[in-house]
């Protein structure tokens, strides 16, 4: 498999209340211009390659200190073929398992849960649906409401739904108009936009949101929906 290419070794904030270690893998579907890891996206067959033995060794020698693996990208489930194996490998030796998606995969995304190979999932919902193609293929809007709609029927404990918050496609009323695709969700997570380090160089020219704005707009859609639906992360 030559697939991963980044590894934090150690993470103690990317499976919910778990020490884990995070895999990115190289290849993406979509042209976010905001995407933080442009290198994964567009050069990553130039990236050195993290062989899957040496990660199969760190997770075998830590089994009593590692939790989970979580795999982030780039689209994992572009690479579907190759990371079945590996999934099947690491659920086998006991680690719980946490995907990162665009969503552009519904059927991989459905085939992972039948086989029940995945913990947790953080599925992204960047935008309005109607405005997908400013990130994606056209073709591909459908496929993230498919995901959106069967992810929404997952278990509780087993999803979150993420948005990076970029001011050219997201404000107060279009942040509430997505809220409600996910006011049934369990956690519908924000981040902000960083823009020292972006796919598009446009995207370097725009100001984030303050980081107050954001909690002032999640507020007021929990406070419209009557539940605690959208956190701002720090
Ligand atoms: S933000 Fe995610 S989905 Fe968008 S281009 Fe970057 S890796 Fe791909």
């Amino acid at each position: 498999m030559n697939i991963f290419r980044g590894w934090q070794k150690v993470s103690y904030i990317d499976y919910p209340a778990r020490i884990a270690t995070l895999l990115f893998v190289g290849g993406c579907n979509f042209r976010c211009p905001y995407c933080q890891n442009p290198e994964l996206v567009r050069e990553w067959q130039g990236l050195p390659l993290i062989e899957e033995s040496a990660v199969r060794e760190f997770l075998l020698n830590r089994k009593t200190f590692i939790d989970a693996v979580c795999i982030s990208g780039g689209e994992p489930l572009l690479h579907f073929e190759e990371l079945l194996p590996f999934l099947r490998w690491v659920k086998k030796e006991g680690f719980l398992v946490k995907v990162d998606t665009n969503g552009s995969f519904p059927a991989r995304v459905e085939d992972l849960e039948k086989e029940g190979l995945v913990d947790y999932w953080a599925i992204d919902f960047k935008l309005l649906p109607e405005n997908y193609s400013l990130v994606a293929p056209p073709d591909l809007k459908k496929k993230v409401l498919e995901t959106l709609e069967m992810a929404l029927n997952f278990p509780l404990h087993k999803v979150e739904f993420r948005t990076t918050i970029y001011p050219p496609f997201h404000n107060s009323k279009i942040l509430e108009e997505m809220a409600q695709y996910l006011r049934e969700a369990p956690l519908w997570y924000w981040q902000n936009f960083q823009n020292q380090k972006t796919l598009s160089p446009e995207a370097q020219k725009v100001a984030p949101y303050p980081i107050e704005t954001l909690k002032a707009w999640a507020k007021e859609i929990n406070s419209k929906l009557e539940r605690e639906l959208a956190f701002v992360r720090e």
